[in-house]
């Protein structure tokens, strides 16, 4: 079972999200736990504050970095603190479904979510924390930005998906983009009195032909939006 401890200013907000669907499914089913932890138990003073105004001034609050650690501190100890520790922030390196495949084989992932204008540097730092991003856009705080890594990680458990097939040419493996999909009814009439066929090839129960096409599709698609994607493909296959 792979556990996740986060470290976050607003328990309240998980499971959130993850208590749905399949992902939901799998921790009814025990396959990963979460635990929170609250940073505002570790608070300082009277008003168990967790923030400080930045050195050097600047508009917003820092978490400061000796309330970071006493919360990290409660879960571990100092001789173990090697577990992987990942900070969530814009500014980290970007999340792929490569890091999710490796995330979703350990055994135990702490998660600390931001919220302000950051953290305290040091605590980064000295408490060995790897900086990731989900995305180069900022949100208010790290708690979504960790469903959405936990909620990646856990469907790649085996397991947790109803046909763990889809996990094998889906967006991103062999950095392709996934190719279209079609369902009934076989001809579609909008609301104009427009009619839409689905592509003749995926009707033709010719599976060498409907792979090709699927194929050609998800090259195409790939070109048009991410050709980053076919670069570091092409390089791969050199
Ligand atoms: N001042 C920071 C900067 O410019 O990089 C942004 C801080 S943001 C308002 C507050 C918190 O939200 C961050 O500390 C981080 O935990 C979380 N966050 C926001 N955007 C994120 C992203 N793209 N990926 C991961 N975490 C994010």
């Amino acid at each position: 079972m792979i556990k996740f401890k986060i470290l976050t200013a607003y328990p309240e907000m998980f499971p959130g999200s993850l208590n749905h669907s399949l992902i939901g499914k799998a921790l009814k089913e025990n396959i990963f736990k979460i635990d929170t932890i609250n940073l505002h138990d570790f608070g300082i003073d009277n008003r168990k504050s967790i923030d400080d105004e930045p050195f050097g001034g600047g508009p917003g609050m820092i978490l400061r970095p000796d309330v970071v650690e006493k919360a990290l501190l409660s879960i571990t100890n100092k001789n173990h603190l090697n577990t992987t520790k990942i900070y969530l922030t814009p500014s980290g390196t970007l999340l792929n479904q490569r890091k999710l495949g490796i995330l979703s084989k350990l055994d135990e992932i702490i998660i600390l979510c931001g919220r302000f204008e950051g953290i305290d540097q040091r605590a980064i730092d000295i408490l060995g924390f790897e900086e990731v991003s989900i995305g180069d856009y900022v949100l208010a705080g790290g708690e979504i930005a960790a469903q959405v890594l936990l909620e990646g990680c856990i469907r790649l458990i085996p397991g947790v998906l109803g046909h763990p097939e889809s996990l094998l040419e889906e967006s991103f493996s062999n950095n392709l983009l996934e190719y279209p999909h079609y369902t009934r009814p076989q001809v579609w009439e909008d609301s104009q009195g427009n009619k839409h066929d689905v592509p003749e090839v995926l009707i033709s129960g010719h599976h060498d032909n409907i792979k090709k096409w699927r194929k050609n599709k998800s090259v195409e698609k790939t070109k048009k939006v991410r050709t980053d994607l076919l670069i570091k493909r092409e390089q791969k296959q050199d």
